[in-house]
């Protein structure tokens, strides 16, 4: 039933789950939440006659998979391959609609051939090349790790110290991609916003200007990044960050070169939280180097600080201590000159003494030569075309996004699909040859050096040079984890192409991605390396759209009953298959549902659980117990089940029904599942209920039929829960006689005129003036509308004594009496 044809003539629609890294953890209960989600949606979706795509994989290469093979002393395929049967049962027990025909593996040589055939396209354009740079390490992973990798400057993985080496690195020019990427984000109007800004924030564009400053005494000069050229008449000193490249290539020639270099020692073992932490005391060292100040042509002393980052910019700053605080802090600690340029906000233009004085807001430029009297957003503008006129700097655009570094020192990746020639250089493995396989190692525990496990394999290492034939030897690198996802649903389309990454017209069919679901942690690593390969896809033609998903929505978290996060750590962790096995599934799902907010992190209940399950329990009684099994013999059943006998639906129960159609179909659309199964439960408990009615003498069986429902109605409120509970529907569908699958049916419509609230908040004005609101039939009339208005004891107080000389009636809204 779940096997997706590309049928083009119906509607497509394309949904998809961030698929998971098969750790050997197996899933917890909280994993699940999003592709029940999903699933839901998907399900109506489909009984809204939309052809669905709803794939299922496995993101299985990786430093977790890794690690978890080198700490079981398991080779990394066998343990990922035993993952990957765990993980599938759990999510089977769950019944996904999963299309598993299309079931990708991104560790599978079919697969990865064209994760290294995109590789080769951006290595063919340039945007993959190598580079020397310092990088960051772990230590304890014995991998470089991109910046993408790191929380608070530590090792996202392990939680190490990252120390910065410079190591040769493959390395991707994403920052060519920072633009558009910004750009396009106003494309996307069904992302979060909250997703948005912090991809803003992790691209940083900057606009402002690079300024060449002279040194004194040497024949060097130092170039600063700024955003504010406009307080530069202010600066007095200048910075470099320890591990800045002016620091790396001129320590030797400061005249106070033995403490600087025991500064920079002592800094490298500091991580960069604790340098930024702020209301830290600024600590620095004198280079003994002056840089001349070219608007002044003051010496501005040069130091080295590690409040200074040597990411940002160039990784050196210049210091304008009266309008910015960390420099005023700084001077302050260092006992340098502080010049007010800009007038305070009170008109205050005494010297900045004092931490409160400090401006760095918007004012009008004092002690600035040819800036005096402009506001500092002029000022800014004139004094970089003066700086650029001058021939002392140039206007820039500054990123903190970085290149990025595209390799790993270790096993379980991606081999890189290069040669090295001592003739040719890095020389591109002939497609024709891909995939490059990831030989059998003995070994694939990192070796520490700085090459990974595969430099010992000799055999597979020595080749010929595809392009002189000469002796060649391959890339020992492999890929990061997240090569393999940031492509990875493209190849859902056309999951067995070996011809292609993905065929033209299929493409064409389904993308892009309709609907993303997954974490919200993924909206800085993943969701940037996937919006940049795609753009590059797309501008080889490869896909039709620039931007891979159109609508994305984060997954708020479960967290355990204690409301701290499942962890092994902590023990209390919930295994879903526990609660399938005592719960059931349908349970689990609604439960998931209907426990918050669907993006708000929610502690797990087990009340919560087992009030779902009653739920479910009580619409299953429903059928067979208070409707059939107790009133009604086999005959009347079989009767009912035909049709003959039907209950009748009273108005208020239609009018309720058609209600939840439109609520709940509204609610799975906006992902408001919570308030689409409460609704569920407000309908099922408007059926008449056993337990309220005691007396079960034969002669009431008919009033009882009566307070039921139409079985077509009852047919409508199964069809509503079925994405939710697809097991127990399906299951009472064929109770009542259908031979087809419940997912075969039409989603329900509703009547319009029955969803009409019928009655209305009336406010009463008096002189135009709110004083009530009543609680009124929707279309009562003005005479009514006027006595109840008068009934209220609030009007009555302000009608005392007045004259009532005009009524208006704006019917279904309002009533306003005029009074003199
Ligand atoms: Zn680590
Ligand atoms: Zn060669």
């Amino acid at each position: 039933m779940y096997k997706t044809k590309d049928d083009k003539k119906k509607k497509k629609y394309y949904i998809l789950d961030m698929f998971p890294y098969p750790s050997g953890a197996g899933l917890h209960v909280g994993h699940p939440k999003g592709y029940i989600a999903t699933d839901v949606f998907a399900r109506m979706k489909m009984m809204q006659g939309y052809n669905v795509l709803h794939p299922m994989g496995w993101d299985a290469f990786g430093l977790p998979a890794e690690n978890y093979a080198i700490e079981n002393k398991v080779h990394p395929r066998v343990a990922t391959e035993k993952n990957i049967k765990v993980f599938k049962n759990q999510l089977l027990k769950l019944g996904f609609t999963y299309d598993w025909g299309r079931e990708i593996n991104t560790t599978d040589p079919g697969y990865y051939k064209w994760t290294q055939w995109i590789f080769l396209q951006m290595f063919k354009k340039g945007l993959a090349y190598e580079s020397n740079e310092p990088v960051n390490w772990c230590p304890s992973c014995k991998t470089v790790l991109s910046n993408e990798d790191l929380e608070d400057g530590k090792c996202e993985r392990c939680g190490s110290d990252i120390e910065r080496k410079p190591m040769r690195q493959w390395v991707l020019k994403i920052t060519d991609y920072a633009d558009r990427m910004l750009e396009d984000l106003e494309k996307l109007p069904d992302w979060e916003e909250s997703i948005k800004e912090m991809q803003r924030n992790w691209i940083g564009r900057k606009e402002g200007i690079d300024i060449n400053y002279k040194i004194e005494g040497l024949k060097k000069e130092l170039t600063v990044f700024t955003t504010r050229p406009d307080t530069n008449f202010g600066a007095t000193f200048i910075v470099a960050a320890p591990d800045s490249d002016f620091v790396n290539k001129t320590i030797d020639l400061f005249p106070n070169k033995e403490e600087a270099k025991k500064y920079v020692e002592a800094a490298s073992h500091k991580t960069e939280l604790e340098r930024m932490s702020e209301g830290r005391q600024k600590t620095g060292v004198f280079t003994g180097l002056y840089a001349i100040n070219n608007l002044t042509d003051k010496k501005m002393p040069i130091y080295i600080s590690d409040f200074v980052l040597a990411s940002v910019g160039t990784g050196v700053v210049v210091g304008v201590p009266g309008h910015d605080l960390r420099d005023f802090e700084f001077a302050q600690a260092m006992d340098i000159e502080i010049i007010r340029v800009v007038v305070g906000v009170d008109g205050d233009t005494s010297p900045i003494t004092k931490k409160e004085q400090v401006q760095e807001e918007d004012g009008v430029m004092i002690n600035s030569g040819l800036l005096d009297g402009m506001n500092i957003h002029d000022a800014t503008k004139r004094i970089m075309d003066y700086i650029e006129e001058k021939g002392w700097g140039e206007k820039t655009v500054n990123y903190k996004l970085k290149d990025w570094v595209f390799s790993r020192q270790r096993y379980w990746g991606e081999p890189i699909p290069i040669i090295h020639c001592e003739k040719c250089g890095a020389v591109a493995v002939p497609e024709k040859d891909l995939p490059v396989k990831l030989p059998e190692v003995k070994n694939y525990e990192p070796t520490g050096t700085g090459e990974s496990p595969l430099a010992n394999i000799k055999d597979w290492i020595n080749t010929k040079c595809p392009k002189c034939g000469g002796p060649g030897k391959r890339e020992t690198n492999t890929m990061p984890q997240w090569a393999g996802s940031s492509w990875y649903w493209l190849r859902y389309i056309d999951p067995k192409n070996d011809k292609a990454l993905v065929d033209e017209k299929k493409e064409k069919y389904w993308s892009p991605v309709d609907f993303y679901v997954g974490g919200a942690e993924h909206a800085t690593r993943h969701l940037i390396y996937a919006r940049f390969w795609h753009k590059f896809l797309f501008d080889i033609g490869v896909v039709n759209y620039p931007e891979p998903f159109t609508r994305l929505q984060h997954v708020g978290l479960i967290l355990a009953e204690d409301g701290r996060k499942m962890s092994k750590r902590w023990n209390n962790v919930i295994n879903p298959d526990d609660i399938v096995e005592k719960y059931g599934a349908d349970s689990m799902r609604v439960y998931e549902m209907f426990m918050g907010p669907f993006s708000q992190p929610c502690a797990w209940s087990t009340n919560g659980l087992v009030g779902a399950r009653r739920f479910l329990d009580k619409t299953w009684d429903y059928l067979f117990a208070d409707y059939m099994g107790i009133f009604i013999d086999d005959n009347d059943r079989n009767q009912w089940i035909s049709g003959k006998r039907e209950g009748s639906t009273s108005h208020e129960i239609e009018v309720l029904l058609n209600k939840t159609i439109k609520k709940v179909t509204e609610d799975i659309e906006s992902f408001r599942f919570n308030t689409a199964v409460s609704q569920l439960m407000i309908l099922r408990n408007s059926f008449y209920d056993i337990e309220e009615q005691p007396i079960l003498t034969k002669s009431h069986i008919e009033l009882i039929s009566g307070k039921c429902i139409k079985k077509s109605d009852f047919k409508k409120f199964l069809i509503l829960l079925a994405p939710f509970a697809p097991h127990l529907a399906e299951e009472l569908w064929h109770e009542l006689g259908n031979k087809e699958s419940v997912f075969k049916e039409k989603w329900p419509e509703y009547d319009k005129k029955l969803v009409k609230d019928e009655t209305i908040n009336l406010v009463v004005q008096i002189n135009g003036k709110l004083r009530d609101t009543i609680l009124v039939a929707a279309d009562i009339s003005e005479k009514e509308a006027r006595e109840e208005a008068m009934k209220s004891e609030k009007i009555k107080k302000w009608l005392e004594g007045k004259e009532v000389v005009k009524i208006i009636f704006v019917k279904g809204r309002l009533i306003n009496i005029v009074v003199k």
